[in-house]
This record gives structure tokens, sequence and C-alpha cells, in this order.
């Protein structure tokens, strides 16, 4: 080092530090008369162009700017670079004097400042030009961020990942088309708070010209931002003076400030998934993991962030009008009205206008984001990117139905029935749970050559002319028409406040209308249930009653359905299907919502008996049920709830929560009960001191917890149950929230 710099610069070396550096080796060096220079060593012959083209339009631009930036010092030669014995090349740069903007206070003076500067800077730069440099293909340049999405692979645990895959995911399909069509030209490309240097207030100058890059103009600011929001409490406000300093000399565009929050995102991801790459690989990781931490804070943060609020929050700080969907709503609400049926329900007294949401987060048209503890459908979380991923890959490739071959329908069958016990080993697809009740119950009817059936009190399995004659829900519910004559209900045994207080009770019940039935000469075919009837409100069957039913009924050769829509795939936490909580095998389990994660793919597995026995000659199709895009997405579902250990989170989480629900008990008696099982909960609501059901503060904690943009609803005989039963995503931070919001509400 001193004799190349004696050699090319007659300069005599007396200090030398070493300084972090990506593409070069960077040292601090003070000469003998106290002058300090930064000089940079290129050993890899691909950064030798570079660095000659960078050196020329920093020099070409220094005195158009009103920042200073690290401009090359020639050597005794006129050479901007000096050529080494080894053959790497060094280039000299003066020492910039000033405080990184890391380690100062960020005002908004200093940050207009540094949006100011960064547009002078790009205007200067655009009246240059590098081939090289456009040709470079570097993956921390936001047009080509995909590069980036393979090394996703080391970050652990896979939640994370899905994490930073669902962003990924918006860039690849929102992002990325756009952004040929955008302003391009020359940028700095990684102004990150250690290559920005201030005094007194203002940003003074940019240093590392390292990952200069020819590419939407946009991505200066993005990335500049993204460093300005890390660790900061309220990161978007805090943000808004850098676009207001950039607008200012470089007027924004709308498509330009719509894409920048998924840019902010997309450099995030970037940035995770290299400091996760260089964690596995050990490498030199002090510089590179120096924003892992707040960039990981930052990307869960936002998913609870609305986007549409977001967006209007920096068209604003551009100048730029805002979006508003107000017309629209209104629109969408009179077309509903005109179009669709009176019969469709709106939850809410003020129904929600949904703009988009991800994983246990919906967001609204009107900027505000809902904590879902309500939709079990999106099981693995709304948007799962590996579900999109599943459904659209399949639909380019192939969708078609089971007359034809394809893997995907074996495989799914083979994967789903190894969660079940042995003799649970046929399945039939449909496309929702309702068409699956329907056919479990004509494969029943099939099976036993018997009409009457069994169902419990409040149980509701589906919406076509069997699925309401089996859902006492619904036929004695408003509208309904009474239970109809080849149907038999057994109240739901409820041990809180039903028609008895033991299980045994309401077995010797059942027993003794078994034996009514028989005497009237009903032949039963069927028996179905949920293990936790949801619309009962939450409530599971009291323990040890489908056991001893399930005997009576085997003994009489009933069949036995357990409606595992509400309750299957991991929900409850300790057990994977609900009839396990009460250490049964049904003969047929009713599959839905959860199993494509709202995508329409349901079904019915059964025993081989029962399945041989409806191959009578008369064919099964469904045109859609077993459709390759449905497989897909239901494998995918299977591949989330293992890799992210979803059942485990379920219980850890539900149990959490359910501590938490019945301490709130002790301080607020109208919680008369909190039960149910892991990520499926109910919390009802009662007279103090009374188990009599107060439906009037259920319906207004339900509409205020909503207010307080927290979704649930409610259910149950008298509509005074509180339903939780979350995507499986939700966890303690979201339990916390729930319960301290209940607790206001109480108050
Ligand atoms: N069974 C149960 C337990 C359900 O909760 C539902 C839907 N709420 C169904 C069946 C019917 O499913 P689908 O709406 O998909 O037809």
């Amino acid at each position: 080092m001193e004799q190349i710099l004696l050699q090319h610069y007659s300069l005599t070396i007396q200090k030398q530090k070493k300084l972090d550096g990506y593409a070069s080796i960077n040292y601090q060096v003070t000469t003998d008369t106290g002058h300090q220079y930064v000089s940079k060593v290129y050993t890899q012959p691909e950064d030798f162009v570079l660095a000659a083209e960078e050196s020329r339009i920093l020099n070409a631009i220094q005195h158009k700017i009103p920042v200073e930036v690290p401009i090359t010092i020639p050597n005794i030669s006129g050479e901007l670079l000096s050529q080494n014995p080894d053959g790497s090349l060094t280039r000299l740069l003066p020492y910039i004097e000033g405080m990184f903007i890391a380690e100062v206070a960020h005002t908004p003076e200093l940050l207009f400042s540094l949006g100011q500067a960064m547009g002078k800077v790009n205007q200067a730069l655009a009246a240059e030009h590098s081939d090289s440099i456009q040709a470079r293909r570097l993956f921390w340049d936001l047009q080509y961020a995909y590069l980036n999405e393979p090394k996703m692979a080391y970050i652990t645990p896979a939640a994370d990942q899905n994490l930073v895959w669902y962003f990924f995911d918006q860039y690849q399909y929102v992002v990325r088309p756009q952004l040929p069509y955008l302003r391009h030209g020359l940028i700095h490309g990684d102004l990150n708070d250690w290559n920005i240097l201030t005094q007194g207030n203002q940003v003074t100058a940019f240093i590392d010209f390292g990952d200069i890059a020819y590419t939407p103009l946009i991505h200066e600011l993005a990335i500049a931002l993204t460093y300005m929001m890390l660790g900061k409490e309220n990161p978007f406000e805090v943000i808004l003076p850098v676009i207001k300093g950039y607008q200012s000399v470089i007027p924004l565009l709308r498509e330009e400030v719509e894409l920048l929050p998924m840019l902010i995102t997309t450099r995030l991801c970037v940035s995770v998934c290299n400091s996760a790459e260089a964690k596995a690989n050990a490498a030199d990781t002090e510089y590179i993991l120096i924003s892992e931490k707040p960039a990981w804070e930052l990307l869960r943060y936002w998913i609870s962030c609305n986007p549409v609020a977001i967006t209007n929050l920096f068209l604003q700080a551009a100048g730029l009008e805002t979006s508003d969907y107000e017309t629209q709503k209104t629109e969408t609400a009179h077309k509903r009205s005109l179009y669709l049926g009176k019969s469709l329900g709106l939850s809410y007294q003020q129904p929600i206008h949904l703009h988009s949401a991800a994983f246990q987060y919906m967001y609204d048209t009107a900027g505000n984001t809902y904590l879902d503890a309500y939709n079990n459908i999106p099981h693995v979380g709304h948007c799962h990117p590996k579900v999109s991923e599943a459904i659209s890959r399949q639909v380019r490739l192939l969708n078609t139905n089971t007359r034809y071959l394809y893997d995907s329908l074996a495989d799914y069958a083979e994967k789903l029935l190894a969660y079940f016990p042995p003799s649970l080993n046929k399945i039939f697809f449909v496309n929702s749970g309702s068409m699956a009740s329907d056919l479990a119950i004509r494969m029943a009817h099939t099976y036993t050559q018997r009409r009457h059936n069994l169902v419990l009190e409040m149980g509701y399995h589906g919406n076509t002319i069997t699925g309401i004659d089996i859902s006492s829900y619904k036929f004695d519910g408003k509208g309904g028409k009474g239970q109809p004559d080849c149907i038999s209900v057994l109240p739901l045994p409820n041990l809180f406040n039903g028609l008895f207080q033991t299980t045994t009770e309401y077995v010797t019940h059942a027993r003794q209308l078994l034996e009514q039935l028989e005497a009237e000469g009903k032949k039963v075919s069927a028996f179905i249930a949920e293990p936790i009837s949801g619309c009962g409100g939450q409530m599971p069957l009291a323990p040890g009653y489908l056991k001893a039913l399930y005997a009576e009924l085997h003994r009489r050769g009933i069949v036995t359905i357990s409606d595992e829509v509400q309750t299957g795939f991991g929900r409850l936490g300790h057990w994977f299907w609900g009839f396990q909580m009460h250490e049964v095998v049904p003969d047929m389990v009713v599959l839905g919502k959860p199993m494509g994660n709202g995508h329409p793919i349901a079904a019915v597995v059964t025993t081989t008996a029962i399945a041989d026995a409806f191959a009578n000659g008369m064919e099964f199709f469904s045109s859609f049920g077993g459709n390759p895009v449905s497989t897909e997405a239901a494998k995918a579902v299977l591949e989330v709830l293992e890799e992210e250990q979803l059942q485990t989170h379920a219980k850890d989480t539900g149990d959490y929560f359910m501590a938490q629900l019945q301490s709130l008990q002790k301080t607020y008696p109208v919680l008369g009960d909190v039960r149910g099982s892991g990520l499926f909960l109910g919390i009802e609501f009662v007279k103090v001191g009374t188990h009599e059901p107060d439906t009037t503060l259920a319906a207004r904690i339900k509409n205020q917890l909503k207010d307080q943009f927290i979704l649930t609803g409610t259910d149950g005989r008298y509509d005074n149950v509180l339903k939780i039963k979350p995507p499986m995503c939700f966890n303690r931070k979201n339990a916390d929230l729930f319960c301290a919001m209940l607790a206001k509400l109480l108050l």
C-alpha cells in the first residue's frame, strides 16, 4: 500500500485503517502531512471497467451537485486508476468529513435535505451514460431483485421465508412488469445510512458509488427510504420529508409513487435474503448483517399496515392526488343490492369494503387494517404465497377432471390420507363443504339402504336441500320449516347451559331416542356432527359423549360422520382432526373450508366398505372436484402446515390465548364461559351471576371490536358467543391485542 501510494501519488503514508467494502478492499490512509484519503483496491477484473466508469462519471458531475462525492484523484501520470504489480488496481479518493446519517438524529430538515440532494445528484447523473454500467446485472439493483429469490432458501424458520416470499410475489406480479415502462437513469443505488454524510443538520456528501446503476429512477428514493425507515417507531411518517425533498427537485410521477411501497419491501427482502446467505456461508458478516434485525422488524410490521393508507401517504407527500374508494364502495354496495338476492348477508352494522389481505390481516379501502380473528378459510394465512404459486403454476399447465390420469390427484390423496387412521382410506373430492356433507349422506344411504338421519341441535352442515335437512341451525332457525320427517335431533351435549348437566344424561337420552326410533320402525342411516359445534357457539361436545354414542350407533350399523369443515387441519392444536379429541374413529369425515385456503376444494373421506358400496354402477363425477389446480392448492396447504408447524403453533398460541381469556374472566363475570381448543375458541357472554345469554352485549362487543379493527363474529343458540377462529399464523401478540381491546370494551 505504502509503495503504491508513494510510487503513483507521491504520498507518504503514516497510518492506514481498513474500512468496510464490497467490491473493493478499502483503506483510510493518513499521510505524513496529515492529509487523509481513501484508497480502494480492486482485485476482480470485472470491476476494473466499472471502477473506471464510476470515476469518470463522478468527476464529471462533481461541480453540478450540492453535495460532495468521492471524486477520483489522478495519479502522477494523470490516470484515474493505478496498476499494481499483482494486477490489481488502486483508486485514490479524498477522505470526506462529516457524520454518517446513521449517527445523527433524523430531523425533518435533515431528511428533506437528503431528498433534495438525491434529486440533484440524479439530475446531474441524467446527463451521463455508461454502457458497462447499463449492462451490469447487480443483484442489489431492484430491477434484478428476482436474482435474490433463490437465497430465500437460507431463511429459517419457514414462516419467515414465506413472509419474504409474499413480498417477492408482489414484486414479481405487480412491480416487475411495470419496471420497463418507468423513467430510467443512473442512480447511486445504495443510499443506506452509512453512505450518507451530514454536517449541521444537512446532507453534505454521498459516498460509495459501487452500486451505481442504470435503472428506474424511483429506485434511488425507494432504497434510501428503506434505510431511513429502519428502527423507527413511526417509519412511514418519518420518511415523508425525504419524498418531499426529492419531489422539490424531480417531480414524481403517480406510477412511480404507487410502486414505492412494494419497492421498499422488495429492498428489505433483498437485504434479509443476503443476510441469510451470508450467515449460512459464515462470510464476513458484520457489514451485511447491520440492517438484518431492523429489516425483519419492518417487514413484520409492514403486513400489519394498510397498503392503501401507505400509498396515499406517499402520494400526498409527493403532492399527488390520493386514491379515494368511497364512490366505488357506494357503487359496489348499490350493484350488490341490485343484482344479488337479499338472503346474502353482510357482516357488521357498517360493512367492510375490502382492498386486499395478507396472512392474519385484512385491509379495507378506507386505509384500515383489520386483525382477522375470524376467518378460518384462509387457514395458513390470507394470500399465502405458497398457495398462490401452486394455483398459478398449475392453472397455466393443466386443469382437467378426474376422468383423466394426472399425478396431482393421486399424490394429494396419498398425502392427505396419511393424516387419517388406516380405516379411513378412500377419498371423494368435491368443491364445497355443502357438497361434501350432501355426498356423505348420500353415500351413507347407499351403504345402509336406510333413509333416516340423526343430527345434533344447532348443527350446520351445508346449503343444499340435504344440507338444510340435516342442519338444525337452519331448519330450526329463522325462515326454517322445522325438523323434516327423515331427521331426528339430539340435544347439543353442552355442559355449560344445555339441557343436561352430565355426559351420562346426554348419552342416556340419545340411547332412549335410538330405542324409540327402532320401536317406530325408523331405520337410521347416519349420524352427523361437528366435534366442536361452531354454530352451537364453539361448544365442544361433552367429554365422553361421542365415544359412548358412537358405540351405540355402530352396534346398530349406523354410519358416523364427523364434520371437520371447521375443526380440521390442525386448527385444534392438540389434534389434527376434531374426532381425535373424542377418541373416536368415524366412518366418514367431511372436509371443506381450510382445505384449499379459500380455493374451492372439499372432500369426503371414508372407508373401503362404504366406498365400495357406493360403486353400485352409478358413476360419481364432479366436474371440478379434484381438479389438478384444486389438488395443488390443497397440497400446498398441507406443505405449509408442515413446514411452518402450524398445528404446534395453534396449540401454543391457543393455550396462551385461552389462559389470557380465563384471566379476563376473573375480572369480567359477563364472560360466562371461554372454551374451545387451539385456534378455535368461543367466549360466551352472560348476564352477571347467571348462565343466561347476553346477546346484546355480544353484538356490541363484536361491532366495537370491528370498530377497533379486530374481526370476530357471533353465533350460538342465542347468538351470544364470540367466535375466534383466525388464520393459523395468528400469534401471541395478536392474542394480547385482542384481550387488551376486549378488556377495554368491557370496562
Ligand atoms: N359444515 C360446516 C361445519 C360448516 O361450517 C360449513 C360452512 N359454514 C359447511 C359444512 C358448508 O360448507 P360450504 O359453505 O363450503 O358449503
